[in-house]
């Protein structure tokens, strides 16, 4: 298998490209005791897991390109769980490529595709893909709930929760083969079988319950995309900019001038939320607005939260008279919904009756913007759950797709269990147990590892 390196040994930079304080390129398979001692001209590599300062030479002219740090992690001890070797140089870009150019050059190394390091960490059974995974999102979190899912994720608790559902799907099954092959003593047996179907029933319900998450797991991964709707002119635009802080939008007097569709990532308490301002829903004559409006429309039936702006200066406060212009929006069915009055400093002393979802700002004066972002705060927590309370939550439409046909089998036996067909409804445990599988990539998982491991970046 080429994925486990046995015979070619990887390299990249590990840390940012660019110019930095310090640089780390990495190297795993079988060349790293040996490239560590052609770099810094010692006989054999310095003790495991220790940094070493050492000379480190280009080997052909013997010409120091830096003195830095190097370590030495003997297999199958290390993150690969190949013989591993870092270098930890100064940062200039004339450094690193000096040492990979001389990297290159030694025979039986090659740089590292993206993930590769991952990768073999995985082929050598080091990490399970749901522990991988979590790695790739740890990277690329943005936000402090983020980072705190990856984390867990990374650290093995999803994939221990489907493991141990695996083993309960393995020891149901075995239960059950040694019924079909030895009913003889039918009361033992018919007991055997009941706790079998208990012991199914009782996994499905878990899993079940899993799968019924609302996404919170795949919202604070990808982030919670909300979209600013509203009639032109009320601020919605300027609402954007309050909240990114810089004039991300144009902003301007004169009614339907965000005709496309932008987008800021931003991070409200933690919690990642992609917020997009869009053309002021009306009816439009001209043909490039109406092309606006369309792609709001389009957007918002797409949101995982809305922010309806109304002119507080135009609407009445009655609760009644606020749930009309709301309706108005069109938000889609079930799509959770902040109503923001804006203007609020034209209001005078006349202040609307208000409580969330409502909350009255001005963009003007930024007067109700920390109430207005407790309010998003809110939401995002209820919408994406709090990353280290309760079980692991699922972060891909992967792991939602096997549990879900992992559950349609668990179905399928329960059906079966009273017409007595023993052989299907082991099959149906069968099935089930390989969908947890191929989750965490105990089960044939070649097919989704290029995707997986495509989105990581080079040197990880
Ligand atoms: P949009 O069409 O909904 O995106 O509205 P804009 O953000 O482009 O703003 C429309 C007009 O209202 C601009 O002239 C803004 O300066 C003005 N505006 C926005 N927010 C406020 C506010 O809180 N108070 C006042 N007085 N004017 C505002
Ligand atoms: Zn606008």
């Amino acid at each position: 298998l080429s994925l486990c390196g046995t015979g070619d040994t990887i390299f990249a930079l590990s840390s940012a490209p660019g110019r930095c304080g310090v640089a780390v390129i990495r190297a795993s398979g079988p060349g790293s005791a040996g490239l560590l001692r052609s770099l810094t001209g010692t006989p054999g590599p310095p003790p495991p897991r220790v940094l070493a300062l050492r000379r480190i030479r280009d080997p052909r002219s013997a010409e120091t390109l830096d003195r830095g740090l190097v370590v030495w992690f003997p297999g199958p001890n290390s993150f690969t769980g190949e013989d591993c070797a870092e270098l930890h140089v100064h940062g200039g870009p004339a450094v690193v490529s000096g040492v990979l150019q001389a990297l290159g050059r030694l025979p039986g190394l090659r740089p590292a595709e993206p993930g590769e390091f991952t990768r073999r960490a995985f082929a050598h059974g080091k990490l399970d893909l749901t522990a991988a995974e979590g790695l790739r999102d740890l990277i690329a979190a943005e936000t402090e709930a983020q980072r705190r899912q990856a984390l867990r994720q990374m650290e093995g608790d999803l994939g221990r929760l489907y493991q141990r559902w695996s083993h309960a799907l393995t020891q149901a099954l075995a239960h059950l083969e040694a019924y079909i092959d030895f009913s003889e003593d039918d009361n033992v047996e018919e007991e055997v079988l009941a706790r079998v179907a208990v012991t199914v029933r009782a996994l499905l319900q878990e899993i079940r319950g899993h799968l019924r998450d609302g996404r919170r797991g795949e919202l604070l991964r990808g982030g919670v995309r909300a979209v600013i709707a509203g009639p032109p002119n009320v601020g919605k635009s300027s609402l954007l900019n309050l909240l990114c802080r810089r004039p991300a939008a144009i902003v301007s007097p004169s009614a339907g001038t965000t005709r496309d569709v932008l987008e800021v990532a931003l991070d409200i308490g933690g919690y990642p939320l992609l917020l997009s301002d869009t053309a002021g829903l009306r009816r439009a004559a001209d043909p490039v607005e109406r092309e606006g409006v369309r792609r709001a429309r389009e957007r918002l039936c797409q949101a995982d939260l809305v922010l309806a702006v109304l002119d507080a200066t135009s609407v009445s406060p009655t609760p009644a008279a606020l749930g009309a212009a709301l309706a108005a929006l069109e938000p889609p069915p079930g799509t959770p919904c902040v109503l923001v009055l804006n203007k609020a400093d034209l209001l005078g002393g006349a202040t609307p009756a208000q409580g969330p979802p409502a909350t009255l700002l001005s963009c003007k004066t930024g007067e109700g913007l920390e109430a207005l972002l407790e309010l998003l705060a809110q939401q995002l927590a209820q919408l994406c759950g709090d990353p280290l309370s309760g079980w692991p939550s699922l972060t891909q439409s992967r792991h939602s797709r096997h549990l879900g046909a992992c559950a349609a089998a668990l179905g399928r036996f329960g059906d079966l269990g009273d017409s007595g067909d023993l052989a299907l409804a082991a099959e149906q445990l069968r099935l089930a147990r390989r969908e947890l599988g191929r989750i965490t990539g105990h089960v044939g998982a070649e097919d989704v590892l290029d995707i997986i491991f495509r989105d990581f970046c080079v040197g990880k």
